[in-house]
């Protein structure tokens, strides 16, 4: 049964995309209307058929809209509320999809209009591609996403829109923005960009070593490049956003790398072999929560990751 009768995305790249097609799967809405900025990502999704309805400006897309979904880069958030907020129909329920829920609070909720709502929403599901074509209807199945609620909220509304991303396959879990930011910047935002500098230095080193990098990359780095491939105004914003708990998490993990730096000079075996048998339980943690699998290739498709 539809959760909302008409939903607007804001926004036509891969969660926006996937958010369409696992929408249309568990019949969550009676019209999905989408907007994009560019006429060409516009264009790509009106040929691939990827919502009902694409319109050409935010307004039109918001207009007689149950739910509205901000679909875009973080930076982009405030300059999209501030264009749709004289749009919104009464009621109406808005919602994001952004990495980082601070600054989105901080940068939306000014121009939400009183008879509107706004939960925050981050589902904890991506690839490195992004796009009208990169999206596919599975994406947020058995993953989480972090419903962010204001101070006072509307439990009906939050009830509501947490039966819609039921629908669409994740799992929910309530968060305030700080721990959400906090908890993401240790899970996600760090990784990358640990990611991002081991690519860097690989890359540097190509220079030395004439393409050894790349010819003979183990898994352990291409996982990296993977990674490190993420779209960069995305991973630009949060870190511009959620700059206290990136630089938080970056401080520890430099204090543990200088541990480790010292163990491999001193030859300390025992300190090396205790560390890697309590991250590798960690790695079964995750096995075991059903969040990833023991296959060799991780259960991954060639080019559907995440
Ligand atoms: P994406 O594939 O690059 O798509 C972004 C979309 O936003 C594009 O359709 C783009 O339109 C549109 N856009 C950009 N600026 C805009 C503006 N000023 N006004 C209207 N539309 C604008 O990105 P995505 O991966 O779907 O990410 C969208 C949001 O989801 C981000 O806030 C990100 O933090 C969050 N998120 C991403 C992931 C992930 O792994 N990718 C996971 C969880 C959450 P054009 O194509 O016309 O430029």
């Amino acid at each position: 049964m539809a959760t909302y009768n008409r939903v607007a995305l804001i926004g036509l790249g891969l969660i926006a995309g996937s958010m369409s097609l696992a929408i249309r799967r568990g019949k969550l809405a009676n019209e999905i209307v989408g907007y994009a900025r560019s006429a060409e990502t516009r264009d790509i999704a009106r040929e691939i058929n990827l919502v009902d309805r694409v319109v050409d400006t935010a307004e039109e897309a918001v207009k007689d809209a149950d739910l509205v979904v901000l679909a875009v880069p973080i930076g982009a958030m405030g300059p999209v509320m501030a264009a749709i907020a004289p749009h919104l129909k009464q009621g109406v329920m808005v919602t994001d999809v952004g990495s980082v829920k601070k600054s989105v609070f901080d940068a939306v909720v000014p121009h939400l209009p009183e008879h509107a709502h706004f939960i925050g929403c981050h589902p904890m599901a991506g690839t490195e591609h992004s796009g009208p074509r990169s999206g596919f209807a599975t994406l947020f199945d058995n993953r989480w996403c972090l419903v962010v609620p204001p101070e006072t909220v509307d439990q009906g509304e939050l009830d509501r829109l947490c039966d819609f991303w039921k629908g669409i396959g994740a799992n929910i879990e309530i968060m305030d923005p700080d721990h959400h930011d906090l908890v993401c910047a240790v899970v996600s935002h760090t990784p990358h960009l640990i990611a991002y500098t081991m690519v860097g230095v690989a890359d540097d080193l190509r220079r030395v070593t004439d393409q050894e990098v790349i010819k003979f990359s183990a898994a352990g780095f291409r996982d990296f490049t993977r990674i490190a491939a993420s779209d960069p105004t995305m991973w630009r914003d949060v870190f511009l956003t959620n700059k206290d708990a990136t630089l938080e998490i970056l401080g520890r993990f430099t204090e543990e790398l200088f541990v480790l730096q010292r163990a491999i000079r001193q030859g300390d075996g025992d300190l090396l072999f205790d560390y890697f048998t309590r991250t590798r339980a960690i790695r079964r943690g995750i096995i075991e929560a059903g969040q990833d699998t023991d296959a060799p290739d991780f259960g991954r498709k060639p080019t559907k990751v995440d």
